[in-house]
């Protein structure tokens, strides 16, 4: 373990989603070097989130321009279907909200990032951290060739997302921040973009499926893309399972059982998919259950996005808050970072310097103090009630309509 001697970058950034390329991005215009890597092919393998507030950030890394170009203006509305889609109450976000394909999306952050210089090696899968006193100084990862490498930085940014191949390392439990998801591409889909051009969310509460009746409580999802293409899926919500008896969690054999029935069945949601053609097809997760408990599991490393659970459980968003944790975190290193450099210290002093606890701490609550994180935490807060009374509490398609306006009141506040 040699980081003077050895490969070294300012950053060293697993993972080439959103959050891994902001914040590559971020520190080469802040004048700092990166590497990413990635264990993929190309940036973001596997396809996830399709759709997307209009926010400033969006501009900021991609360009102005640059996401009315790829995707397809909706007014933010989510429509929001009772069990057995018996009743409907739409909400308004108040802010423009883009649908677009995930690979013109995700191969822009490439662009932008290969144009300031930053390094990125595909097909590169990143192992375990290097410490050193207690300090992760580096990461080990196979490339292409199948050698293990060593890399050095004066920090490891985990962007790998709800897997958290770092931080997993260091101890946080992803199983209970994760819930499984189906992500689904189609195509010929039975719906008029006018008449559907909002998020559609319809919600199945444990006990309704006759076919699978401890399955957990579940939202069924509806994208619309353009040329009659949509995104859709099955979301399970499992904050609530570890109290709810009346479930058993599911293998994905039965995860698929269930979303073939209610692709072919479910009231309302069904009917998109008459005569379509099913493009793409997996079960995946996202971290929607709850946040990770610290975003530096060890001096040395930040998680960032979906690995520090950096989402917006209601809707399951997290593009936006990936940037803006990675633009954050990024920036504030670089200035502590900046500072030791020009004292002329060695790599490892510098490193141990940038990871005390102190500064740990100062990084951390800095970070808590953001509307960012006061949002997302806010959304935790609120989906953990809100799930616990509908999920939990009222549990049954008879009980959730029978309460549907109290619901539609709560709707409004997400
Ligand atoms: C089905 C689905 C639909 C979604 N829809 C939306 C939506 O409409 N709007 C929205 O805002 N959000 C949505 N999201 C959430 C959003 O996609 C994620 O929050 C966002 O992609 C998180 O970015 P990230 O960079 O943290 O992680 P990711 O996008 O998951 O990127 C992680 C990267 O790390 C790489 N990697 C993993 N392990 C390793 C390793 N060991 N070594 C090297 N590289 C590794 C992966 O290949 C990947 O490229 C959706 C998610 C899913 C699953």
């Amino acid at each position: 373990m040699d980081a003077e001697n050895s490969s070294f970058f300012n950053f060293i950034i697993v993972g080439a989603g959103p959050a891994g390329l902001t914040a590559g991005i971020i520190a080469a215009r802040l004048g700092f070097t990166s590497i990413i890597l990635e264990k993929g092919r190309l940036a973001g393998p596997n396809p996830r989130g399709e759709g997307m507030a209009h926010m400033p950030i969006v501009d900021e890394i991609l360009g102005e321009g640059f996401l009315p170009s790829i995707g397809f203006k909706s007014n933010g509305g989510r429509v929001w279907h009772s069990p057995n889609d018996l009743q409907i109450t739409t909400t308004y976000k108040g802010y423009d909200h883009y649908f677009f394909e995930w690979r013109e999306f995700i191969d822009r952050f490439t662009e932008v990032a290969n144009d300031l210089g930053v390094k990125i090696s595909f097909n590169s899968t990143v192992i375990e951290p290097i410490e050193k006193h207690g300090i992760t100084l580096g990461v080990k990862y196979k490339s292409m060739d199948g050698q293990i490498q060593e890399v050095f930085g004066n920090a490891v940014l985990d962007c790998s997302g709800f897997k958290g191949v770092i931080g997993k390392r260091y101890g946080i439990d992803y199983a209970k921040m994760n819930c499984p998801i189906i992500k689904c591409l189609i195509s010929n889909a039975n719906f008029d973009i006018k008449e559907n051009p909002d998020l559609e969310f319809y919600f199945i509460g444990n006990g309704d499926l006759g076919y699978s009746l401890n399955f957990p409580p579940c939202v069924a999802y509806f994208f619309p893309l353009e040329n009659r293409r949509a995104e859709v899926g099955l979301m399970l919500r499992m904050a609530q399972v570890p109290n709810m008896n009346t479930v058993k969690i599911p293998n994905n054999e039965e995860i698929l059982r269930v979303w073939n029935e209610i692709k072919q069945n479910y009231p309302g949601f069904s009917v998109f998919f008459k005569n379509c053609n099913i493009d793409y097809e997996e079960i995946t997760s996202l971290p929607n259950a709850k946040m990770a408990e610290k975003f530096v599991p060890n001096p040395g490393v930040v998680l960032l996005g979906d690995s520090a659970g950096f989402v917006n459980p209601f809707g399951s968003s997290g593009l936006f808050y990936s940037m803006e944790m990675a633009k954050f975190w990024v920036s504030m290193i670089t200035q502590d970072l900046e500072a030791l450099i020009k004292l002329n210290k060695s790599k490892i002093d510098i490193n141990e310097n940038l990871w005390t606890f102190n500064k740990i701490e100062k990084y951390t609550i800095k970070f808590e103090e953001q509307d960012v994180y006061k949002e997302v935490k806010n959304m935790y807060n609120l989906i953990g009630a809100f799930e616990y009374k509908i999920f939990n509490r009222l549990r049954t398609s008879d009980k959730i309509n029978k309460k549907w306006d109290y619901i539609a009141s709560l709707l409004n506040q997400a």
